[in-house]
C-alpha cells in the first residue's frame, strides 16, 4: 500500500482536523504488524463533536434544502468512485479483507451515496382527511444530532448505509468507528469535505469503545443513536440512550439459515451456500452459518459443499484468495474455541491456509455436518469461517430448527415450490428473507435489520430515511 495520504491521528471536529491527545496502534491482520497509529479521542472530544454537530444544524447545514443535500451526497459518491483503488487498498490492509472483497465494499459505499443522494428530496409527508374546516399534513424532519457507532468488519458499507441516510435527511452526524479498523472512515470524511459537506455536518472521533463509544451513547445532546456491533455492547448503548429517552437502531449479530429442499436447483444453491458464510472470513453479521438440508438431497449437498471447502485457500489480503485473516488474535482465539467444541462433530470439508504470513490471524474454514440443532455451533454466532449442515425431513421441522436461535437477521429458502416459498417467507423469523438466492450484506436498496437478539430498527433502502427522521403532524383549523 502507498503511504497514507492523510494523517490518521487526526480527528474531525466542526470541520477542523486536529490531533487527538493520544494514539492507538493499528495492526495489519495479515501480518500482526503495527503499520499506523490512529487518534485516541477523549470524552471531551465527543462533547466537542456533539456541540459542532448542533452548531451545524443551527448554521449552513441546517438551512440547506433537501435537493442541495442530495447533490452533495451524490458528489461524495462520485469522488468515492474515483478513489476506489485507494480505498480498496486501505480496507484490505486495515481489515485483512482479500482485495476483491474490499473493492466490493468501496463500490457499495459509492452506491450508498448515489442512492441516498438521489433519495434526499423524495421523502414526502402526506395530507390526512380530518374534521370539516381543517387541513392536516405531515412533515418528515431530521432527529437532529445522530450518533453512529460502527464495527470493524464492514466500515465502508456501514458508514454508507447509516451516515448516508442520516445526512440525506438533514441530521448532523458524530461518527465513532471501531478502533480495530477506522482508516476508511477517516478517508471518507476527507472525501465528504472535498465534496463540499459543510463543517460540522459530519464529525469523526476515533477511539476506544468504552471511552468514546460510551460517551457518545450517553451524551444528553444526542438525538438518535445508530449502533452496529455485538449484542452485549448493543445492550449497553441502548441502556445509556434510554436514560436520555433517545431512540436507538441496533444492528447486531445473527445465525442466519439457508433451507434447501429436495426440489431445489442445487447447482444454483451451491453457488451461494458456502460463499454466504466465508465472505470476510465469516465475520459478517448476516453470514449464513447454518445450512438446513432435506434428507433426499442431504448427502449430495454435504459432499458438494465439502468439496467446495476443500478448495478454499486462505492467505493475506493482498494475495486476494478466498479467505483472509481474522481481524485480531482475540477473534482467532474465539473462533478456535468454537472449533474445539466441534471436535466430536463430523468434519465435511476444510480449507487450507496456504500463503500465511507469520503473525497473521489465520484459521482454516471448516464445514461440520450432521450437527444437532441444539449444539452450540448450531446456535451461537461464531463470527468466523465455520459453517454447519443440519438434516431435516419435513417443512415444519425445517421451520422449527430455523427459528430456534435467539437471532433473526436473514434466512433463505431454496425450493421450486412457489406455495412453499410464500408459506415459509411468512413463517421464518428474520428481517430479510431471500428466495432461491442469498445476499449477505448485499442490496443497498433493501431494508435490513433483525428481530430478537439481531436487533431492531431498519437501515438501508428507503426505509432508513424514515428511521433517520421523525414525523411531525400539523393540523390547521381554518374554518
Ligand atoms: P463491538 O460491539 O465490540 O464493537 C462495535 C462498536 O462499538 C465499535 O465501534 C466499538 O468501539 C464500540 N464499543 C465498544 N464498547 C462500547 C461501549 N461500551 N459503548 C459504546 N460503544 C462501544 O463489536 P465488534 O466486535 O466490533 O463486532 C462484532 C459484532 O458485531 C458481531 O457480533 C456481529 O454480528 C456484529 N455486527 C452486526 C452487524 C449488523 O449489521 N447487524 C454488522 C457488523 C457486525
Amino acid at each position: 500500500m502507498d503511504a497514507l495520504w492523510f494523517d490518521p491521528t487526526e480527528i474531525l471536529l466542526g470541520g477542523i482536523w486536529q490531533k487527538a491527545g493520544q494514539t492507538i496502534d493499528v495492526e495489519d491482520p495479515s501480518t500482526g504488524q503495527v503499520f499506523a497509529q490512529i487518534g485516541r479521542g477523549s470524552v471531551q472530544d465527543i462533547d466537542n463533536a456533539v456541540a459542532s454537530a448542533r452548531a451545524a444544524l443551527d448554521g449552513d447545514w441546517g438551512r440547506m434544502t433537501a435537493t442541495e443535500r442530495g447533490r452533495i451526497l451524490t458528489r461524495i459518491g462520485q469522488l468515492v468512485e474515483t478513489r476506489i483503488d485507494a480505498l480498496t487498498q486501505l480496507e484490505a490492509r486495515d481489515v485483512g479483507k482479500p482485495l476483491t472483497q474490499a473493492r466490493n465494499d468501496a463500490v457499495a459505499l459509492a452506491r450508498y451515496m448515489e442512492f441516498y443522494g438521489g433519495a434526499a428530496d423524495k421523502v414526502m409527508g402526506e395530507t390526512i382527511p380530518y374534521l370539516d374546516g381543517y387541513t392536516v399534513y405531515t412533515l418528515r424532519e431530521p432527529h437532529g444530532v445522530t450518533g453512529h457507532i460502527v464495527p470493524w468488519n464492514y466500515p465502508m458499507q456501514i458508514i454508507g448505509r447509516s451516515v448516508g441516510a442520516a445526512l440525506a435527511m438533514g441530521n448532523a452526524c458524530v461518527l465513532k468507528p471501531a478502533e480495530e479498523a477506522c482508516l476508511t472512515a477517516l478517508a471518507f470524511a476527507r472525501i465528504a469535505e472535498e465534496a463540499g459537506l459543510p463543517a460540522g455536518a459530519l464529525n469523526v472521533v476515533t477511539g476506544l469503545g468504552e471511552e468514546t463509544g460510551a460517551a457518545l451513547s450517553a451524551h444528553p445532546d444526542v438525538d438518535h443513536i445508530s449502533f452496529t456491533g455485538s449484542v452485549p455492547v448493543g445492550g449497553l448503548v441502548q441502556s445509556a440512550a434510554a436514560k436520555n429517552v433517545v431512540p436507538v437502531t441496533l444492528e447486531l449479530g445473527g445465525k442466519s439459515p439457508q433451507l434447501v429442499f429436495d426440489d431445489a436447483d442445487l447447482d444454483a444453491a451451491l453457488r451461494f451456500l458456502v460463499g454466504a458464510c466465508i465472505q470476510n472470513a465469516g465475520q459478517t453479521c448476516s453470514a449464513s452459518s447454518r445450512i438446513l438440508v432435506q434428507r433426499g438431497v442431504y448427502d449430495d449437498v454435504v459432499a458438494r459443499m465439502g468439496t467446495a471447502y476443500d478448495a478454499l485457500r486462505v492467505g493475506p489480503a493482498d494475495a486476494d484468495l478466498n479467505v483472509g485473516p481474522l481481524i485480531s488474535a482475540r477473534q482467532k482465539e474465539i473462533v478456535e474455541s468454537f472449533l474445539a467444541q466441534g471436535a466430536d462433530l463430523k468434519t465435511a470439508g476444510r480449507g487450507q491456509v496456504t500463503d500465511a504470513t507469520e503473525g497473521g490471524h489465520y484459521v482454516a474454514p471448516t464445514l461440520f455436518a450432521d450437527v444437532p440443532p441444539d449444539h452450540p455451533l448450531a446456535r451461537d454466532e461464531v463470527f468466523g469461517p465455520v459453517q454447519v449442515v443440519i438434516p431435516f425431513d419435513t417443512e415444519d421441522e425445517a421451520v422449527q430448527i430455523a427459528n430456534a436461535t435467539d437471532y433473526g437477521l436473514v434466512a433463505s429458502i431454496w425450493t421450486a415450490d412457489g406455495a412453499r416459498q410464500m408459506r415459509l417467507a411468512k413463517r421464518l423469523r428474520a428481517g430479510q428473507i431471500f428466495i432461491n438466492n442469498y445476499g449477505a450484506g448485499g442490496g443497498v436498496e433493501l431494508p435490513f435489520g433483525g428481530v430478537g437478539k439481531s436487533g431492531h430498527g431498519r437501515e438501508k433502502g428507503f426505509e432508513a430515511l424514515y428511521g433517520f427522521s421523525q414525523l411531525k403532524t400539523i393540523a390547521a383549523r381554518h374554518g
